[in-house]
């Protein structure tokens, strides 16, 4: 568990990212967990724990599904800082990772495995959500991976059966940011990043009821605008 990696691989001066290097806030007896939507060379959802200081940290190409029989591919990447749980804007093109990131879900999580490092290391790892859209028991479970370009770093996200499991597609249903409700889009956009292929990660349905809503706000300002360039007439007068 340690930021090596994490900071080998990025520019702070360029990148927004936090290099973990602030000062930690009082010490939290709850532990972190959070959900990032990241539309980076292909969309994906990185899925990160708090343990021992750090954000374990898995990207998860299709995101979580509430479905237990469903289970979802999960590629441990490198620890990230605490910090980045509040991390949501754009990365440069051209840098690690670069592309739009949303904070999709955040909150608490409870390990249900008695002892975490060795539920970690036997790569069984049973755990309790209490986030906003995902909650109730999970499991990471270690697998062989698909071929060997990662050896150790494939496991399988999957839901347990309880009253939070659906057939539901969270990631459809609920696509916008847990802490800003903006789209991939929006995000883009406030960041100066590439709003197209921001947009490709967001539901269709959702971006036509952007698009509505920046067309009545389009509308109410052409209304307004007669006004206020009367008023600053008078005032230059
Ligand atoms: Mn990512």
């Amino acid at each position: 568990m340690t930021l090596k990696e994490y900071t080998k691989k990025r520019h702070f001066g360029v990148t927004p990212e936090p290099s973990g290097k602030t000062p930690k806030g009082k010490k939290e007896s709850s532990l972190l967990f959070v959900v990032q939507k990241h539309r980076a060379t292909q969309l994906h959802y990185d899925f990160r724990l708090e343990w021992k200081g750090v954000l374990l940290s898995w990207a998860v190409p299709k995101g979580p599904s509430l479905d237990p029989s469903v289970k979802r591919l999960a590629m441990q990447v490198e620890d990230h800082p605490l910090d980045y749980a509040n991390f949501e804007g754009v990365i440069p093109e051209g840098e690690y990772g670069g592309g739009t990131v949303m904070v999709w879900d955040k909150g608490t999580w409870t390990a249900e495995s008695e002892d975490v490092d060795a539920a970690l290391a036997k790569g069984d790892l049973k755990f309790n959500l209490h986030g906003k859209k995902l909650k109730g028991s999970w499991v990471l479970v270690r697998t062989r991976g698909f071929g060997s370009s990662n050896p150790g770093k494939s496991w399988l996200l999957i839901k347990h059966r309880d009253q939070y499991a659906s057939t539901e597609d969270i990631t459809v249903e609920r696509p916008r940011s847990a802490i800003s409700n903006t789209l991939l889009a929006e995000i883009a956009h406030a960041g100066g990043g590439d709003v197209e292929k921001a947009a490709t990660g967001d539901p269709i349905q959702e971006l036509s009821r952007l698009a509505k809503r920046l067309a009545a706000k389009q509308r109410a300002t052409a209304k307004q605008s007669p006004a206020r360039s009367r008023q600053r007439s008078k005032k230059a007068s």
